[in-house]
């Protein structure tokens, strides 16, 4: 790594000799319409296989109804999001959305955009540089089908 000074600020700059990217699909199909999944030891095996030790992560779901998430793994707090969701974008009447017609899946749009599409963490030595409790979850909202989440890994 070689440091070069910046102008005009106090901010330096890292010119990387060795960047490398990683690409990974990783492929869910839950058995109910809505589920949450803690992924995290899927996504450190993605960053462990691609050797990169410091550099930034990015998890993003590639559906419009299922999102990436980074919370706690406590299933009263997953309960609590479950009942939050159902308030905000209940799934039935169906009939209330003018989304559904071909589809059923309005609230699950709904669900997908305040839950977010993507995380970024800090990759740190080798390591998911996570504060306290933080986890990264898989989001399902219109599930029982195949569904993929990106990983991209840069860095050196
Ligand atoms: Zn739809």
């Amino acid at each position: 790594m070689r440091q070069v000074a910046a102008t005009g600020c106090f901010a330096t700059c890292r010119c990387w000799a060795d960047m490398r990217s990683h690409r990974t699909e990783l492929c869910f199909q839950t058995h109910s319409r809505r589920e949450f999944i803690n992924i995290t030891p899927q996504v450190q095996e993605c960053l462990s296989i691609s050797g990169i030790r410091e550099g930034l992560l990015l998890v993003n779901s590639m559906h419009i109804t299922s999102s990436v998430f980074i919370n706690d793994d406590e299933s009263g707090l997953h309960r609590d999001f479950e009942r939050w969701l159902e308030r905000l974008a209940p799934e039935k009447p169906y009939s209330q959305y003018e989304h559904n017609g071909a589809e059923d899946n309005g609230d699950a749009h709904l669900k997908r955009t305040i839950m977010g599409r993507e995380v970024v963490v800090a990759v740190t030595n080798g390591h998911l540089d996570f504060g306290p409790w933080e986890q990264i979850f898989y989001g399902e909202f219109d599930g029982m089908r195949r569904k993929r989440v990106l990983v991209k890994i840069v860095g050196e």
